[in-house]
């Protein structure tokens, strides 16, 4: 199980978040030079570091974790405030540390930060709510219900009943699809409910329009944020030319502060840029901040200032490559540690096999959507 470290104390209520529920980690608090030390001992321990967190020399800490008999394998990871300057940012770099990240930050970034040094629990596809009208076959029955909640994986349905995992139906989707609306679906979980049960089900072989009105449904999920009054919008799947955001717009057009979380965005054409580019528009009056930026999507704001109109971009997801060993590697790349740099630099980190994991991409066309 791997040990955390944390050495202030704003750091150590984020686990408290249902993000960490059952992911095992040991967390404890340090917050003397000693206690973390000793805490740093195997391969698998984790400290998070955060400058100005507490009275603690935290870049004296992490030079004496990189040399220190013993600890020289713990995955420090130092975390900045979003006002660093740029001679703080330089002595953050020196110290080459294996992660950074910004405070504040939420449960969710803390969780993939980590999840780039240690082994955790990979989390299953975020599922959208959903409200469509269908028909269920099962048995000779028809049953008129509603698919309440959709990832890229599953379609989660309302049943009078529980009925058995495994079992066969037909899912009809009626108008909502163009040609044969009928679809094979198994299911694959059943939880019951006051009146009824939730059914996860899996399509068999579902035809392209049935497999692009999933990924339709899938492609967002709207909750409250963590900013008081936010909305969090998580985007996930592919933008193309198959992509509508007016149900989207619908859903958060008018909100004063929404928050979209983008790392799962995973492809971005054209089409799906023009799409985006609206949306943005559309959103002009409420205040915009783009999170965890994926590769697929950072390109595209990058080459298009429309993509990013008035929003600001709190964190991209940058491509790392190894020098040594060649193994490559994304890491969340705060753009304040971007931003406070003069030339745009990416900072480096350490790999694995003991090399070094620099930036791969050109910084100045990467980082474009910072101008
Ligand atoms: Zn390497």
């Amino acid at each position: 199980m791997p040990t955390v470290v944390v050495t202030s104390p704003e750091l150590l209520d984020l686990f408290a978040q249902p993000t960490f529920f059952g992911t095992q980690l040991d967390v404890s608090l340090a917050t003397a030079q000693e206690a973390v030390l000793a805490q740093c001992r195997r391969p698998s321990d984790v400290a998070l570091l955060h400058l100005g967190g507490s009275e603690l020399d935290v870049l004296g800490l992490a030079r004496q974790l990189h040399t220190e008999p013993g600890c020289d394998q713990t995955r420090d990871v130092i975390v900045v405030p979003a006002t660093v300057d740029a001679s703080t940012l330089d002595a953050v770099h020196a110290a080459l540390p294996r992660g950074l990240a910004v405070w504040p930050c939420s449960a969710d970034e803390l969780y993939d930060i980590l999840a780039e040094q240690v082994l955790l629990p990979r989390r299953a596809p975020r599922r959208a709510s959903a409200d469509l009208g269908v028909v269920v076959e099962l048995g000779g029955t028809r049953i008129e219900t509603v698919v309440c909640e959709a990832s890229v994986e599953e379609l989660r349905i309302a049943l009078p009943r529980p009925i058995d995992v495994g079992s066969a139906l037909t899912l009809d989707f009626g108008a909502h699809i163009s040609g044969q609306s009928k679809t094979a679906a198994r299911i694959q979980s059943i939880e019951p409910r006051v009146g009824g049960a939730l059914a996860g089900l899996v399509l068999l072989s579902p035809r392209p329009e049935v497999r692009g009105l999933q990924a339709q449904l899938a492609l967002w999920d709207v909750r409250p944020g963590g900013r008081d009054g936010s909305l969090l919008v998580t985007l996930q799947g592919e933008i193309d030319e198959n992509t509508t955001f007016q149900g989207l717009l619908a859903r958060i057009g008018g909100a004063p502060d929404i928050v979209f979380d983008l790392h799962d965005v995973s492809r971005m054409n054209s089409a799906g840029v023009r799409q985006w580019c609206g949306l943005v528009a559309a959103l002009g009056a409420s205040r915009l901040t783009f999170r965890r930026c994926s590769l697929a999507l950072t390109i595209q704001l990058s080459m298009v200032p429309s993509a990013v109109g008035h929003a600001e971009i709190a964190s991209v997801l940058g491509p790392y490559a190894c020098v040594s060993c060649a193994h490559e590697a994304v890491r969340l790349l705060p753009t304040p540690v971007i931003r406070s740099q003069p030339a745009l630099e990416a900072p480096s980190f350490p790999c694995a096999c003991g090399g070094r994991l620099d930036f791969d991409d050109l910084p100045e066309r990467f980082f474009a959507f910072l101008r």
